[in-house]
């Protein structure tokens, strides 16, 4: 049994479903769970952390961490973890765990490691399994030495589990000292999508370059609406300007790991598998039989995007209204 620490993630008062999976993940394996959880007005969260398994919670109100901003966690998140000497440290690998996480390990010391599919606990220790050359392999990476280990974890790869409303946290309120902070985040100006981000949604529904054009994207969106789904883009798509960088999903766009990933005229390059073979079921549909994509999907349809995807929106409206 070791002593966790995860850094609960929250937008716009809502706590973020891969902070649920990794709590799930260190209490089933039965450890000393302790979610800490910064912002201002933040406190009425606490027992939604511990309907998922977090014994203790770590409340930080502080005006200067409203928004997140990256000096701010990581002075905030340091303090909290050396007054606690925790054994193992978790955080989500969002941008947000994506940016403080690796400063928090160099201020402690130690070793970090990022975007993990799996996560062993073994006694005080955790080896973890993280993907390497695009997606290409995976490495099984074992913590040397002392002091915690820090991991950050992709969303969706754990899994969620269901809330226990019955389930109570000890909630202790801790003030930090932030000092001054050499910059302050003044306002957040959200992006005009309501649509879910693509790495948290369960279903995303992606498109290329063969969608020709911003207007030809309007038909996913529909087939999106009907499944709840977030749109994704490859790269070629987002470089010819049909949709918002954002939305890429690749090497050098957002790693994502749905459910469902339906990938609609996307060749399959190495730079897009990178972002998106993790996804539990990949759906392709390409008029060329031989597109790498093929190679990584559970279910394919050879034909045209223009033709399959407004039936397949058709279907699957009909199986929802029954
Ligand atoms: C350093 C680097 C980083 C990169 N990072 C990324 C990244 O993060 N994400 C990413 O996606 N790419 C990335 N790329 C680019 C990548 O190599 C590919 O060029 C890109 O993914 C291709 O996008 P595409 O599949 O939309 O287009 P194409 O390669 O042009 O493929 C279009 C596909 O659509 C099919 N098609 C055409 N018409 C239809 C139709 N009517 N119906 C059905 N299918 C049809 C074709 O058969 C083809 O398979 C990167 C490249 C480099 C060098």
């Amino acid at each position: 049994m070791a002593k966790v620490f995860i850094i609960a993630e929250h937008r716009d008062g809502r706590l973020k479903k891969s902070t649920f999976e990794l709590i799930g993940a260190a209490s089933a394996a039965g450890n000393e769970t302790h979610a800490v959880l910064l912002g201002e007005g933040v406190a009425g969260l606490a027992n939604e952390l511990a309907h998922y398994g977090a014994q203790h919670v770590h409340v930080i109100e502080n005006p200067g961490l409203k928004f997140y901003s990256t000096e701010a966690y990581t002075k905030a998140v340091t303090e909290v973890l050396k007054a606690n000497n925790p054994e193992i440290v978790l955080a989500s690998h969002t941008p947000t765990g994506r940016d403080f996480m690796p400063r928090v390990a160099a201020r402690l010391g130690v070793g970090l490691a990022s975007d993990c599919t799996q996560l062993k606990f073994e006694g005080s220790n955790l080896n973890v399994r993280r993907p390497v050359y695009a997606g290409k392999a995976m490495v099984e990476v074992e913590f040397l030495g002392s002091g915690p280990r820090l991991a950050t974890v992709r969303p969706n790869a754990l899994g969620a589990p269901k809330a226990d409303t019955s389930k109570t946290a000890a909630v202790k309120n801790v003030t930090v000292e932030l000092g001054s902070l050499k910059t302050k985040v003044l306002e957040i100006v959200k992006g005009s999508s309501a649509r879910p981000d693509v790495t948290e949604a369960s279903v995303v529904v992606s498109g290329g370059r063969s969608l020709k054009s911003a207007d030809g994207f309007k038909m996913l969106e529909e087939l999106a609406d009907v499944l709840g789904a977030a749109v994704g883009a490859s790269r070629a798509a987002v470089d010819a300007g049909f949709r918002p960088h954002g939305d890429q999903v690749g090497q050098t766009g957002k790693v994502v790991s749905p459910s469902l990933y339906i990938a609609c005229g996307i060749s399959g390059a190495i730079q897009h598998l990178a972002g998106m073979r993790t996804s539990k079921v990949i759906v392709a549909i390409n008029t060329d039989p031989e597109a790498p994509i093929f190679q990584v999907a559970d279910y394919g349809i050879v034909g045209d995007l223009f033709a399959v995807v407004p039936a397949l929106k058709e279907e699957l409206k009909k199986v929802k209204e029954h």
